[in-house]
């Protein structure tokens, strides 16, 4: 055999689905050189997630695709679980409106646009070599990586290397990392739809907790709408990918003539979490690192959080800004984040996912007491901040999501550029490289820092480059602390 022709690079990414190119796309922008491998020979052309969060919208505003798009999305005003006869068991509103992250709250798409979007900035992106048909056979601890290629076994030299290829990562299998399964198995039926006359159609996302057919409906993107319908206890994949089976499970929705079916296949919606993130140079992320069902519409949104993480930490180690400790903190910020979400929508699920009538009545009973009581939940969910990693804990606001306020078309970031910055009351020099801005300097936005500022009782905020508040207090103190936190001689994990 040949010996593989070794090519380098700062950061490899293997898998080219949102988080890989994400990530390659953030990491480009930090003047990191990436190569992303793909096994597949071309992007996958049929829909998976149909939602994406105002966090993920800001970080595509990030690397220049949001309005692009934004363009292609649909709005739901709320999403609605109900019972069997339309009953409202919980209702999430406020989807259209604008959330923290600077966009709407809930955004729905077509996932094969986005990827598409993704990719035009990947090609025009001059550090960034995507290379397709290269499937991932080897890797060492060294992060050096051989992959089949048509030309045959090819290996890339790599500093890091970044396993975000999906569900059956292979990077996950090669590293002997573990997955721990949560609890949560059920096979549902996807039917994707195009859409031919809109009025016929709801206008809102809806969960049918409907014991006799658990029905999910939801808006996509570019003109698509889904139908999820769950697999009852005895049922086969075979018999709900029926032609005539659909055709009888859409019957209900009065539909005919108004969608044309794109696709239709049998998933298995499932809880997973790997057990480590990190092996030395070596991570996981996305789908890779963890796995969630679809009811809070977050397994997408949650691998663009994990490259957001990364990216702005493995920059800086790659430049000699910061010491290799400071990856280390990239699974303990995330992982109980991602936790949250996963155990959000393992209760989404267990609400919609009961086909037994005694317990579909209980669970009715229980929950329309609680709603007309005024306790159920109700409201966009809140992901939880970061409570350990890096950031200044014990100072105001450390670790939480820093709000990007809007004035019109303009948006915080916009202004600001790439991060991290201090917020600060009065004008001041950059400390160290890092960037300030005062509240003069910040136009429209003034009024809203100002009132962060007085909220925290702060002098100044540092925020990170992924939108998280690294700490408040005054600049100098701020600026010092956070570089020393990066410094290459800073040997543990920072925790206070
Ligand atoms: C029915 C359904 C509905 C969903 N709804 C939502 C939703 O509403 N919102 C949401 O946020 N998420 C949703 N998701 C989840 C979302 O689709 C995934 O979380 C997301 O695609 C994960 O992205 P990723 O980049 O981590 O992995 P993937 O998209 O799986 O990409 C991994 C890539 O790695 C490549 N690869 C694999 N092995 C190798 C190898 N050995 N060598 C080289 N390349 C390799 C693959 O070909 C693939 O291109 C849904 C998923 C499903 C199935």
């Amino acid at each position: 055999m040949n010996s593989p022709k070794a090519d380098e690079c700062d950061v490899l990414i293997v898998g080219a689905g949102p988080t890989g190119l994400t990530l390659a796309l953030l990491l480009a922008r930090r003047g990191v050189k990436v190569i992303v491998a793909e096994r597949a020979p071309e992007p996958y052309s049929l829909p998976r997630a149909a939602h994406i969060d105002h966090q993920i919208v800001r970080v595509f505003q990030e690397i220049g695709i949001a309005d692009e798009i934004v363009a292609t999305c649909r709005h739901s005003a709320r999403y609605d679980f109900l019972t069997a006869d339309g009953q409202v068991l919980l209702r999430l509103d406020g989807a259209d409106k604008i959330a923290a992250g600077g966009w709407r709250s809930a955004n729905m798409i077509h996932q094969p646009s986005i990827e598409r979007a993704l990719r035009r900035a990947v090609a025009a992106a001059p550090n960034i070599e995507l290379r397709e048909s290269w499937r991932l056979t080897h890797l060492n601890e060294d992060a050096d990586a051989t992959f089949d290629t048509p030309d045959g076994p090819r290996s890339i030299a790599a500093h890091f290397l970044i396993g975000a290829d999906g569900a059956r990562s292979t990077v996950r299998d090669l590293i002997e990392v573990g997955i721990d399964d949560l609890g949560f198995e059920e096979d549902w039926l996807i039917v994707d739809t195009i859409v031919r006359d809109a009025s016929r159609l709801p206008e809102i996302n809806l969960q049918i907790c409907d014991p006799a057919r658990p029905t999910t409906s939801v808006l996509m993107g570019e003109g698509r709408h889904r139908w999820e319908f769950m697999l009852k206890p005895g049922e086969t994949a075979g018999e709900l990918l029926d032609d005539g089976m659909i055709e009888r499970l859409l019957d209900p929705w009065d539909v005919r003539g108004a969608v044309e079916i794109e696709r239709k296949a049998v998933y298995r919606f499932s809880a997973r979490i790997a057990e480590t993130w990190q092996r030395g140079r070596i991570f996981l992320a996305g789908d890779a690192a963890h796995q969630m069902p679809p009811f809070a519409g977050q397994g997408l949104c949650s691998g663009v959080r994990d490259a957001a993480n990364l990216a702005w930490k493995l920059a800086a180690v790659v430049h000699g800004d910061a010491g290799t400790h400071i990856l280390e903190t990239y699974q303990p910020e995330r992982e109980p984040n991602v936790r949250a979400i996963i155990d959000l929508a393992m209760m989404m699920g267990r609400i919609v996912c009961i086909t037994d009538p005694a317990a579909a009545a209980a669970r009715d009973a229980q929950m329309l007491a609680a709603r007309a009581a005024n306790a159920s939940a109700a409201g966009a969910a809140a992901f939880p901040d970061i409570t350990t990693g890096l950031i200044a804990l014990g100072t105001a606001g450390a670790g939480a999501y820093f709000r990007q306020p809007v004035a019109g078309a303009h948006r915080l970031d916009d202004l600001l550029g790439m991060g991290p910055w201090i917020v600060t009351r009065e004008p001041a020099q950059p400390i160290g490289g890092v960037k300030l801005v005062s509240l003069g300097e910040a136009g429209p936005f003034t009024q809203d820092l100002a009132q962060w500022l007085d909220m925290h009782d702060a002098e100044a905020a540092l925020i990170r480059a992924d939108r998280y508040v690294f700490g408040s207090g005054s600049p100098r103190e701020l600026a010092e602390r956070y570089l020393s936190v990066l410094s290459r001689d800073a040997a543990v994990l920072m925790r206070s």
